[in-house]
């Protein structure tokens, strides 16, 4: 499979490690991204790990709503500063677009955004989306961007969402609670039931779940477009299905 434009989301759990941003793996996504344009595959990348940024300058409680918002709104910079100086590594540029899910509601703004978008992928800048945390509280309060990098994917025109995860693929049942878990490589459909009986979140920085990528994943299904659950920890999974052809761990989702 070869794809001309993808979107790549990472997840907090991935992109945090004793409550900070971890370094290395930030490092190893932007060789990824490097490696992909390379090829002449254009990226649009969407990061969680504001508030974790945040959380290095001002410990405060990060379990109310509010004190997330302050961490995302402090962190937000912190984060992309950097990025900044991981991709200059490469002479690559990248920048900063916070979205709100229902910016994409109207039709004029997800035009004004599709076209800087475009814009920015010809320039070879790679546009770092969030979610604009001070007026939006959907990430913070679940999800954790899974639903907004679905929704970047369909309106600006990637084939494939890939996510990024602090799991290695859709199992056939919660792989941490049950040892007989089997992974699925494929998933063509998912049905209505499946969401609803899918567990939810986790733990005190993710708050995602399974059945936020799931419901990604059928979103994006229902739309043509196909997604790839893979793990942030270590990235030869992705890297094998993206750059090889050869799909090795993590679940494709397509029609
Ligand atoms: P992220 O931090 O990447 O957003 P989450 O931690 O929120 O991810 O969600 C992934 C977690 O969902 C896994 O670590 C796993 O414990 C749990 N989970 C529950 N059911 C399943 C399943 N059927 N397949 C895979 N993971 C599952």
């Amino acid at each position: 499979m070869k794809f001309k434009r993808v979107v790549i989301k990472v997840g907090s759990h991935v992109l945090t490690e004793n409550r900070a941003v971890s370094k290395e793996r930030m490092i190893d996504l932007v060789d990824l991204i490097a490696q992909l344009m390379q090829r002449d595959i254009e990226v649009i990348l969407v990061s969680s790990g504001a508030v974790s940024a945040g959380y290095t300058v001002l410990p405060l409680d990060r379990l109310t709503i509010g004190n997330k918002q302050v961490l995302a709104s402090i962190g937000q910079p912190l984060l992309l500063k950097m990025y900044q100086e991981k991709f200059a590594k490469y002479n690559l540029l990248c920048s900063q677009i916070l979205l709100s899910a229902s910016d994409l509601d109207s039709k004029k703004r997800t035009h004004l955004a599709q076209v800087t978008i475009d814009n920015l992928l010809k320039n070879r800048v790679v546009p770092i989306i969030n979610e604009n945390d001070v007026i939006a509280t959907e990430e913070l309060v679940f999800g954790d961007n899974d639903q907004l990098s679905a929704s970047v994917a369909d309106n600006f025109g990637a084939e494939l969402l890939v996510i990024l995860s602090d799991i290695d693929a859709l199992y056939t049942k919660d792989p941490r609670k049950y040892s007989d878990a089997k992974t699925r490589k494929e998933v063509n459909y998912i049905t209505d039931k499946e969401l609803e009986d899918m567990p939810s979140p986790n733990s005190e920085f993710a708050t995602g779940g399974i059945v936020t990528k799931l419901k990604a994943g059928k979103y994006l299904l229902d739309r043509g477009r196909k997604m790839f659950l893979a793990t942030g920890f270590g990235l030869d999974d992705i890297k094998s299905f993206l750059l090889d052809g050869v799909h090795k761990g993590g679940t494709l989702f397509k029609r």
